[in-house]
């Protein structure tokens, strides 16, 4: 029979990895084993150490993955996945493919680089530390790559098929319809990825690719994200605070920092900043994306204007590219970041990661950190056990390059840039079916969130809803 096993994301929300087991079909062969997304667990060494867990069953066995969009804990996996044997096709949208070609080989490097250091510094237990993949085998999964256009039906093999449709989530961004036969029944399985915000282009200002996910689905099993299962983005714009934050700093003589990952939230914040210089709200200092991949983001983001929203088809209209722009740097070489570094004079510093777990913003924080002058912005989601997490939460120092530094600089922290749906509008989304589905499984959600969002859709709509465990078999009938 055939069956959905969670493989991560499953009471977290990094690790993405379902795979959709065909059964065997009526000639006895054997199965049809796909995986929806391939994501590389992050955050809590708990959770990082599943990373080097092989698969339940043989990478070579598995036929094909099938990737929702291009964040690191959906898709950060593929390069180990080929180094185990994968070697087969792996599906996504253009845009996807894209962003894949930039955030993949940089995950590699920063991994051998993290590889490095703790063999330099003998700080692994591990002896010697390895890299779970590297550059090049980054580079060698991205040959596996073909590109799905959004709505096109592509057939798997005789028993399934699958469609991208859209999540509204990031660039590139898809949901995937899956129709299954099983059992002499034709069965629809629809796997969210992660859902961007839902009928909001007012509450999401700045939002610089369009929002709103597909509605009107229909499914017998929902595979679903519940990231934001318990809680409700701030309906407030942002951008008064933002102004006043940068403002103040920048008069006292201090420096912005922002972690931020590269890809999208960068734009996003670049594009605001822009709108807020222009409009005379904060003024004129000079902007770092200081990230090896702010360049070549921002290139495929202006590549794929096919996804840009009213706001940022406007602003582009305006001011052309953001790698034009006079007074904004997007730093490529770590020379250029460096020489960011050296800079004495108030400045807004983007850099990556975002979630502070490796990356350029590492330097730029033990710098920044110990001077209360400056300000740590952050403008997205930090998992428990990251950096991130750790200063966002007011302690008084963190570990960087093994040494403890500590944080006198102000935190000032925005949730209104959330790319994810938040309670009321995940209820909205799923109020927009066209089918009950038999059952729905949430997955990408820390427990509590997973299991309010179990109750408020229980309650709201009567839904049969489960909260998927780690290894768990759901059979599909
Ligand atoms: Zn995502």
């Amino acid at each position: 029979m055939a069956y959905i096993q969670f493989l991560g994301a499953a009471g977290t929300v990094t690790g993405s990895k379902h795979l959709v087991n065909s059964g065997a079909d009526s000639s006895g062969k054997g199965d049809f084993q796909i995986l929806i997304d391939c994501g590389m667990f992050q955050g809590l060494k708990e959770w990082r150490e599943r990373n080097w867990q092989d698969t339940p069953m043989p990478a070579r066995e598995i036929d094909a993955v099938v990737l929702t969009h291009a964040h690191l804990d959906h898709c950060g996996w593929i390069p180990r996945l080929v180094k185990e044997g994968f070697r087969g096709p792996i599906y996504a949208t253009q845009a996807t493919i894209d962003l894949c070609g930039i955030i993949l080989p940089d995950s590699g490097h920063l991994q051998e680089e993290d590889a490095n250091f703790y063999n330099k510094h003998k700080k692994s237990k591990h002896d010697p530390a390895l890299p779970l993949y590297t550059l090049a085998e980054a580079e060698t999964a991205l040959r596996s790559f073909q590109a799905v256009p959004f709505d096109e039906t592509k057939q798997l093999c005789p028993e399934m098929s699958f469609r991208f449709v859209r999540a509204g989530h990031i660039l590139g961004s898809s949901m995937v319809e899956l129709s299954l036969q099983t059992n002499g029944r034709s069965r629809r399985l629809l796997f969210t990825g992660d859902i961007g915000r839902v009928r909001d282009h007012q509450l999401t200002p700045g939002k610089v690719v369009r929002s709103e996910p597909t509605e009107g689905e229909a499914a017998d099993v929902l595979v679903m994200e519940s990231t934001y299962g318990n809680r409700q983005h701030p309906t407030d714009d942002p951008r008064a605070r933002l102004a006043e934050v940068i403002r103040a700093t920048v008069q006292r003589g201090g420096t912005v920092v922002v972690p931020a990952f590269a890809v999208e939230r960068t734009q996003k914040f670049v594009f605001m900043l822009k709108d807020l210089m222009e409009s005379g709200q904060i003024p004129k200092v000079p902007v770092y994306c200081d990230s090896p991949m702010a360049i070549k983001a921002v290139e495929i983001f202006i590549k794929h204007s096919e996804e840009y929203s009213d706001d940022t088809r406007k602003l582009i209209g305006q001011y052309g590219s953001p790698l034009q722009w006079p007074g904004f740097t997007f730093a490529s070489t770590s020379e250029e970041s460096k020489k960011i570094n050296d800079s004495k004079y108030p400045c807004i510093i983007v850099s990556s990661s975002g979630m502070v777990t490796g990356g350029r913003i590492l330097h730029h924080l033990a710098q920044r950190l110990p001077d209360p002058k400056n300000v740590v912005m952050f403008i997205g989601f930090q998992a428990p056990g990251t950096r991130g997490f750790i200063i966002k939460s007011g302690a008084p120092e963190v570990k960087i390059f093994g040494e403890m530094v500590p944080i006198r600089a102000q935190i000032a922290v925005f949730e209104q840039f959330s790319d994810h749906a938040d309670t009321p509008e995940l209820l909205r989304w799923l109020h927009t079916f066209t089918q009950k589905p038999s059952t729905t499984y949430l997955v990408h959600g820390e427990p509590a969130a997973s299991a309010q969002l179990k109750d408020a859709i229980t309650k709201e709509l009567g839904w049969n809803v489960q909260v998927a465990h780690w290894m768990e078999k759901a059979q599909i009938g």
